[in-house]
């Protein structure tokens, strides 16, 4: 293999329910620790299934245009500034492949979505992750000291934050992206915007940036709010119909499959049964974000489904023990972050299950 990939590191994807249950010998498997919506797909878009599966002897539209339509009206962005990926992490990937070479330059945040991390180092670039503040939000003078200190292929970050869940706002986004060079491609993954969109401080990328003339792109995906995680479905909205034609070489023609496009296209007719997802999950976070404070934790601020506290010990010492315990959550590995957990906010059951086995497993604090 080429020396880039010889070095990679892998990406932690987590157990699968199967993989706890079998390994620990235990039947019930509570899985918090990949941000899935435990509410599901839409029913309406479910009452369709069986008639979407009979016709996948056909390959997909290769262009996904009746998806790209549905999102064109719902975003206002034309369906030649929208590019659909099989997931987003492919689109991340396709921004990697299309954009950046050995020796360019990426400037990111710590701690990270893994992928935005392991995609650049893969394409031989170098992936600079500036620390988030001791209080877990966006150090925007060390960013902005990032962004302009040196040449700069490309910024991506996640907005909310993956893992933190912290964002940041409009002000602070229009002065760091002013800051870019004029040539920068400026990427907001906004995976977990359906849950950050209704609150008081959402900063309206969209808005911000199409009065941008420099190159952009918008991430976003039906894994979250929309419960669609297992069918793989992201996309991502383009600045200009230039950028869209860019990802178009490097997309796999056939990359989303029928069932996918025609389930995600579905479920955005259904925005009732995900606003309705979203705001039980919002409610469900701050009854988890209280449990975890009065039991003496710091929690970062979430506008997303999932919360980041610092457990005090060991992270992945403590999610071992969650684990025998069926409960799956995700420890930090990064450097200053290892005594840090990430939990998935799903339905109180949920909540429960994973603070009795966490009572059970974690260690007095002192
Ligand atoms: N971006 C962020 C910030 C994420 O948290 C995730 C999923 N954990 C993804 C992208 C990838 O999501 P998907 O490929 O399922 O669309």
């Amino acid at each position: 293999a080429r020396a880039e990939v010889r070095k990679l590191p892998v990406y932690n994807a987590g157990l699968s329910e199967g993989a706890v249950k079998e390994r620990y010998g235990i039947s019930q498997v509570t899985k918090l620790g990949s941000n899935e919506n435990p509410y599901g797909p839409s029913p309406f878009a479910l009452d369709h299934w069986k008639e979407i599966a009979s016709s996948l002897f056909r390959y997909p539209d290769a262009s996904a245009e009746a998806l790209r339509e549905g999102l064109s009206r719902q975003t206002g962005i034309d369906t030649d500034r929208i590019v659909i990926g099989n997931g987003s992490e492919q689109i991340i990937r396709m921004i990697c492949e299309a954009f950046l070479g050995p020796g360019d330059r990426l400037v990111t945040v710590l701690p990270s979505f893994g992928l935005h991390l392991i995609w650049p180092q893969m394409m031989g670039a170098r992936a600079e992750a500036i620390p988030m503040t001791p209080e877990v939000r966006f150090d925007l003078p060390a960013l902005y000291e990032a962004v302009t200190s040196a040449p700069l292929k490309v910024l991506m970050f996640s907005n909310p934050s993956n893992p933190v869940g912290c964002m940041m706002t409009g002000d602070a986004m229009q002065t760091l992206i002013n800051a870019c060079p004029e040539d920068t491609l400026i990427v907001i993954d906004e995976a977990y915007w359906e849950y950050a969109r209704s609150t008081q401080d959402y900063a309206d990328s969209l808005s911000i940036l199409e009065k941008q003339s420099r190159p952009w792109m918008v991430l976003r995906t039906f894994s979250k709010a929309y419960g669609l995680a297992g069918l793989r479905v992201g996309y991502a909205l383009t600045s200009d119909v230039g950028l869209t034609a860019v990802m178009t070489r490097v997309r796999d023609p056939f990359n989303s499959n029928g069932a996918a496009l025609e389930m995600a296209r579905l479920s955005l007719l259904d925005q009732d049964h995900m606003l309705r997802t979203v705001d039980a999950t919002l409610i469900e976070g701050r009854v988890l974000k209280s449990a975890l404070e009065e039991r003496g934790y710091f929690v970062a601020q979430s506008f997303a489904n999932f919360l980041f506290f610092d457990a005090r010990e060991s992270a992945l010492a403590l999610a071992e023990r969650l684990l025998e315990h069926g409960v799956i959550v995700k420890p930090w590995k990064e450097k200053g972050y290892e005594s840090w957990i990430r939990v998935s906010i799903a339905r109180s059951e949920d909540s429960h299950a994973f603070l009795q086995a966490f009572d059970h497993v974690r260690q007095p604090l002192n």
